[in-house]
């Protein structure tokens, strides 16, 4: 039982602590507040029961009393309760009030301190809350009091400290904060901002002076949440300002659209990253996978024989995983590998492997089944025979050379890929019409499945960004306009995504 009051920081997901974030993602129970971003709420195990307790639009928040009561319920139930509160806790988040409570009611608790607006909003627009040449103070107001009385702030008192002064929730009372500075001796000039959403992807900012500042907020329609800053530092925005830059980059890629057309199931850790860029990654796969390990299988009798073999070699990450998946169902057990060496093509490949507590002896450093041919043959022994679990209908290009080298192996299909004709079709469409802005392949079996979709449909408006030569070679047999990666690997293809958009 215990109640840990967690702060969630301005927005930005990267912003909230590593602690906080452990505690999200093993609560029960997550009471949040307004202002938490999406991507923060996003954190929360499905599993979990997620209450909102802020307002929302036109309604109330829950009454103080009505949250202290729902915290001490949950807890009390024995759950791991999260009570998640915008930016820190304890700056203007009446975190204070809830631990009081807490405390009377013998509930314990944690503080997980959070980065507050008050501090990386003006940093995520550029402003410095402090500088030795301009200020030696800096002021956290609120805009708000308890029962929506106008705050009793001594402005002479702010004024006279020429600190810079911080207002949060403040958007309504913008005229009253500038003109009180101003009544209470501020220069008119002062240079002043509001940040609207600071730290997120729709952040605005206006600069001003503590004169315009407030006729700048009502003509752009600023609403909460939002901080003003006045003071010195302001200066520094134009200047300092990176997080616009990086807006506006962003903002310029979002707009581009990108087919990530995949050869392989599972995750794209190509449209992942682009999509972290803020490109808009739309992941086609164009094959279904249809396992050949049912009862009766080919692999059912080669398992029987596995003493027979020596190495055991993959082509893909399919393959291991449709192979190792068959072992465990048919109840083997792993040991039977125990005097097996293993040998595949592929950093994705080895990985899978790995994953199953297996090193890899051998994978050449290029990608594709000749290299593996060639590598094994300077490695197989005389009498050491292979184990191939692979696509039905593989490459023919490794069978070829270990035929040629005399290396004796069974070529198992263990999978069979088709083409999703459907999907890929609307690929092909999208890419063709102009509607994506490029085509990303990372294998030159994608570029084949989009070629059959195609249906004989001109390729030549394609803008295919390929990640090696083989796969640009592919494209190019089709009539595409084709952009190479520098290194056949997915950082490369960002990268020259990012050149081209
Ligand atoms: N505990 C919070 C503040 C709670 S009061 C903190 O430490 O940040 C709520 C006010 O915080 C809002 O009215 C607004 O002034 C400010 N605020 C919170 N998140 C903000 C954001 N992303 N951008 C601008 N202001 C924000």
């Amino acid at each position: 039982m215990s109640v840990t009051l967690v702060g969630a920081g301005p927005g930005d997901r990267g912003l909230l602590t590593l602690k906080g974030a452990e505690h999200i993602e093993n609560a029960d129970v997550v009471l949040y507040d307004r202002f938490i971003s999406e991507e923060i709420l996003a954190m929360i195990p499905a599993s979990a029961e997620k209450i909102s307790v802020g307002k929302h639009a036109g309604s109330h928040s829950m009454p103080q009393e009505a949250i202290n009561r729902l915290l001490l319920e949950k807890a009390r139930q024995g759950l791991r309760v999260v009570r998640l509160k915008g930016g820190d806790p304890f700056v203007f988040g009446r975190g204070g009030e809830e631990l009081e409570f807490l405390a009377e009611n013998g509930i314990p608790f944690e503080i997980v301190p959070g980065v507050t607006s008050a501090i990386a909003g003006p940093a995520y627009a550029g402003i410095p809350v402090t500088h030795r040449d301009y200020v030696s103070s800096l002021h956290i107001i609120t805009g708000h009091a308890k029962n929506k009385k106008i705050p009793d702030i001594d402005y002479e008192a702010l004024v006279r400290t020429k600190g810079t002064l911080v207002f949060l929730m403040s958007v309504a009372a913008v005229d009253a904060i500038c003109e009180n500075c101003i009544a209470a001796g501020m220069d008119r000039n002062m240079p002043a901002a509001i940040i609207e959403n600071a730290s997120l992807n729709f952040q605005r900012k206006f600069l001003g002076t503590v004169k315009t500042l407030a006729s700048i907020a009502h003509e752009n329609a600023v609403v909460s949440p939002a901080i003003i800053v006045i003071g010195e530092v302001c200066r520094f925005s134009g200047r300092y300002d990176w997080f616009s830059r990086k807006l506006q980059d962003f903002h310029s890629r979002f707009t581009k659209r990108i087919i990530v057309v995949r050869g392989k199931p599972g995750a794209s850790r190509l449209s992942d990253m682009l999509g972290e860029l803020g490109f808009q990654a739309i992941g086609i796969q164009c094959f279904s996978i249809v396992p050949l390990t049912g009862p009766g299988c080919v692999l059912e009798k080669i398992i029987a024989a596995i003493q027979d073999y020596s190495w055991l070699v993959f082509t893909s990450s399919v393959g291991v995983n449709v192979f190792f998946d068959y072992l465990i169902h048919s109840g083997c057990d792993i040991r039977m590998l125990g005097s097996l060496k293993t040998a595949c093509v592929g950093s994705e490949t080895e990985k899978e492997i790995q994953k199953r507590g297996i090193k890899v002896d051998y994978r050449p450093s290029e990608y594709n089944g000749a290299s593996l041919a060639r590598g094994l043959a300077a490695l197989v022994k005389k009498g050491e025979k292979l184990l191939i679990p692979r696509a039905k209908a593989g490459e023919e290009e490794l069978t070829r050379i270990l035929v040629q080298e005399g290396i004796v192996f069974d070529d198992v299909p263990v999978y069979e890929k088709t083409i999703d004709m459907e999907r890929t079709r609307a690929a092909v469409s999208m890419a063709t019409e102009n509607r994506a802005d490029f085509a990303a392949f990372t294998s030159s079996s994608a570029v084949e499945c989009f070629a059959k979709a195609s249906a004989g449909m001109d390729l030549s408006a394609v803008k295919a960004v390929c990640i090696g030569e083989r796969t640009a070679a592919a494209a190019k047999s089709y009539g595409m306009e084709v952009y190479v990666s520098a290194q056949a690997t997915v950082e490369s293809m960002v990268e020259k995504i990012k050149e081209l958009a």
